[in-house]
């Protein structure tokens, strides 16, 4: 069936995005159902953005009660959600205060704009000299500063003048950024998992090497935790595998329960205190209806069951793929319920077994029709399914793609 949707789409949207062919039309739990009532298993959760799958009962009521009290005040006035989000994500991060934004991008923009005034104002920098480290590979969003320094030319090319005061080494590297480290150096921008580079993760200790190089010398370890934190990869933060806590928490996506778009940069006072008033802000930041929902995904995430559900079954897929025989992969990299699946070769690219994976077979009449992933950078597949999932649906996703990998 030709779809309406994606027809006026492919004439009438800007051509910014190069989708699988599937049109969703509703969703519930680890499933979406197409336009034509075809099942699938979401291994992808919007890029960590839907971590306790789609329409979880809890974040829905949650919206809904809110929806029916108000939903967008502005910060010119006081809300009587902002207060309890900010204290309750603030403990759940072991930390202070909390600067509320909508999407990822802003967050990390907040972040870059906290550490040049906390390097200006309490470091020392001379004004306008603040330099922030960012690792090669990386992905921050898209704003122009952000691709400011990507190396990743489709994001880049032709979005300049680019922003200056960025300075790019290898990633897991705690030798080149102490080598980059200069007396105008105020922060360290870092995933601790790269995602958007295929859950790359760093050498076991660099987190604690990094937070250690950063106590020494003077400068904030800001951990974008946009796609790794709040449960995926088995833990509430990817930093606490190595028990470690940066300067500032950049989050985003999956606070937002999938529902709205919500954002936060958290830290302690002596850094987000670097805000006064006038200073920053954002017209839909903190409203109350993100307020609301966001509470809620802080307090599903205080059960720890989540985590617990993404590291056991995270291990177990991992187990079964290492298992296998897999012709043509290089490596499967995963940290709970993440996993990137490297192909040696980009021919065929990672996007082929991606659609061979839409068209995976049912293991029984209730079961899902099909399975969509995502693939990043030519040779690799991407797996991020919400954390919802059983350990059959974990073992059936091991098997689809077992079964498209051996083709
Ligand atoms: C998705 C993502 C962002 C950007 O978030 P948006 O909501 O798309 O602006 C930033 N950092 C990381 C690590 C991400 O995965």
């Amino acid at each position: 069936m030709v779809s309406e949707s994606l027809e006026l789409e492919r004439r009438h949207g800007a051509n910014n995005y190069h989708p699988l062919p599937v049109v969703i039309s509703t969703a519930s739990g680890a499933y979406v159902t197409d336009e034509d009532g075809r099942r699938y298993l979401d291994a992808l959760a919007a890029y960590s953005a839907v971590n306790f799958g789609h329409g979880h009962p809890r974040l829905i009521e949650a919206a809904r009660r809110q929806l029916d009290r108000v939903t967008l005040t502005s910060r010119a006035f006081h809300n009587d959600q902002l207060g309890h989000f900010c204290a309750e994500l603030a403990e759940l991060c072991g930390m202070d205060r909390v600067l509320p934004m909508n999407t990822g991008a802003e967050a990390v923009e907040t972040g870059i704009k906290t550490a040049r005034k906390w390097g200006y104002e309490v470091k020392g920098v001379p004004d306008g000299q603040a330099e922030i480290i960012v690792a090669d590979g990386n992905f921050h969003g898209r704003t122009t500063t952000i691709i400011s320094f990507s190396d990743d030319p489709s994001a880049r090319d032709h979005f300049g003048p680019y922003t200056p005061g960025f300075v790019r080494v290898p990633y897991g590297s705690v030798e080149a950024i102490a080598a980059a480290i200069t007396p105008n150096t105020v922060a360290v921008l870092i995933e601790p998992i790269q995602g958007e580079a295929g859950v790359v993760i760093p050498p076991e200790g660099f987190l604690q090497s990094l937070r250690r190089l950063c106590n020494q010398e003077n400068v904030l370890f800001i951990a974008d935790e946009i796609q790794a934190g709040l449960g995926r990869t088995g833990r509430t933060f990817a930093c606490d595998h190595e028990d470690v806590r940066p300067d500032l928490y950049l989050l985003g996506k999956a606070l937002g329960g999938g529902i709205v778009p919500v954002s936060a940069v958290v830290g302690r006072d002596d850094v987000i205190g670097v805000f006064g008033p006038g200073q920053h802000g954002s017209t839909f930041g903190g409203n109350p209806l993100a307020c609301a929902v966001g509470r809620e995904v802080i307090a599903m995430l205080g059960e720890g069951t989540y985590q617990a559900n993404a590291a056991a079954l995270g291990e177990r897929m991992k187990q079964r793929l290492d298992a296998a025989v897999l012709p043509g992969v290089k490596e499967v990299r995963a940290r709970g319920l993440w996993l990137g699946i490297e192909r040696t070769d980009a021919e065929p690219p990672a996007r082929r077994f991606c659609e061979a994976l839409l068209t995976a077979q049912a293991p029984g009449p209730a079961g899902p029709a099909g399975l969509l992933a995502k693939d990043t950078h030519e040779t690799t597949i991407r797996l991020a399914p919400p954390l919802v999932i059983t350990a059959e649906e974990a073992d059936w996703i091991v098997d689809q793609l077992v079964a498209v990998l051996a083709a």
